[in-house]
């Protein structure tokens, strides 16, 4: 007979949970949080969590998208974003990608070296439409987060050096297939402290000047991405601080210029949680381990780049408490979710949810060691 695929099973661990309500909620305190009298907008980054339902939920909300590839702007415009809400950055974009972007008529490409300006503008001169264009500037900020996560300094791929901006810009504004729109900041992720923002401000204003010195009206800002959340304590702080972030921008820029920005991991992250089943235990002279079915082909951030995150015993809240390294079977010593941590000791057959995992976690899965592609359901 062959085999047949067990309704029960569908739910097979290691899976994603999403909670559709904190999600909602967490929406609702973002457009909430946006100052009245400023003209904000708020892309979501697609790339934290392309799930097809949290696409559609936040699209619903009338927020615009983030798109690092043509496979992204094509998800985001299935799930319903609109096109003129669509900026789509990346330090390399192949040809089909450009020519996606130009004929959807996204909202703008953010170009990151003069020769990606260039084939824009071959791409849009062949299919006969002007591109939108901002320039991505790498104003060389720390943002103070991991280095991995860390992409507006001089080390970084990403961007073009802030004292090429001006006489990129007049580049742009003199090609008939290009349209100027503005510059565009991403600082890096996992941001928890509002100074390296306030810098970005600072930065921005006196780029505005310099363009403005010579002419040269911005529409638009766009500041990215960052802002961090708390992944300690993911109960007591489930939505991030949302109107400190908007009114730190609010109070260190002038009122009449248009910001954009381009939120994921704060948006998505605490709605999600990876359930995983305990496989084994194992206890030796220096370690208890709890061996679980979930691996870093789930769940990369703590391989990545140390990341904690908060494990939940959901079989048992009464066990004793005790300190254990929470690994998964992948064959690679760098698969561990948690060392020494100290949780109600799990069992063979228990059942742990691992918190704030709704960015940069069901998106970065992979299939190493001939593993299924882990999925994630709304509830
Ligand atoms: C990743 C990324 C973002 C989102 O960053 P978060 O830290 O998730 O808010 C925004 N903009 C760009 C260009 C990005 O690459």
């Amino acid at each position: 007979m062959l085999y047949q695929e067990n309704p029960q099973n569908l739910k097979r661990t290691p899976y994603y949970i999403y909670h559709k309500d904190i999600l909602c909620q967490t929406l609702e305190t973002l457009l909430q949080s946006l100052p009245p009298d400023r003209k904000y907008v708020v892309h979501y980054a697609v790339k934290a969590n392309d799930n097809i339902e949290v696409l559609k939920c936040i699209a619903s909300y009338g927020l615009g998208a983030d798109c690092v590839s043509g496979g992204e702007i094509e998800k985001a415009l299935k799930a319903g974003f609109e096109a003129g809400k669509i900026a789509y950055a990346g330090v390399g974009k192949r040809d089909d990608e450009i020519e996606l972007a130009v004929e959807k008529q996204i909202f703008c490409l953010n170009a990151e070296s003069e020769q990606e300006i260039d084939v824009i503008s071959e791409i849009a001169g062949k299919i006969g439409l002007t591109a939108p264009v901002a320039i991505r500037i790498n104003p060389n900020i720390d943002a103070h987060t991991h280095k991995n996560i860390t992409t507006g300094t001089e080390e970084n791929k990403f961007g073009i050096p802030i004292d090429e901006a001006v006489r990129v810009a007049q580049r742009i504004i003199n090609d008939p297939h290009l349209r100027f729109i503005g510059v565009h900041f991403h600082i890096g992720s996992q941001i928890t402290q509002y100074s390296p923002f306030i810098e970005l401000c600072n930065t921005a204003n006196k780029l505005r000047q310099e363009f403005a010195d010579r002419n040269i009206k911005l529409g638009m800002i766009d500041m990215g991405g960052g802002l961090g959340i708390d992944y300690e304590n993911p109960e007591k702080n489930t939505i991030p601080d949302f109107s400190g972030y908007f009114s730190t921008f609010a109070n260190h820029t002038s009122k009449d210029i248009e910001l954009h920005f381009e939120l994921g991991r704060s948006i998505v992250a605490q709605m999600g949680e990876l359930i995983t089943r305990v496989l084994f235990t194992k206890t030796t002279p220096h370690k208890y381990f709890a061996i679980v079915d979930a691996g870093f082909t789930d769940l990369i951030r703590p391989a990545l780049y140390g990341a904690y995150h908060k494990i939940v015993n959901l079989s048992s809240e009464e066990r004793t408490l005790g300190k254990c390294d929470i690994v998964g079977p992948i064959c690679e010593s760098s698969d561990v979710f948690a060392k020494d941590r100290e949780i109600p000791l799990p069992q063979r057959g228990d059942i742990l949810a691992i918190r704030s995992a709704g960015a940069y976690g069901e998106v970065m899965a992979s299939t190493y060691n001939a593993r299924p592609l882990i999925k994630g359901y709304m509830e």
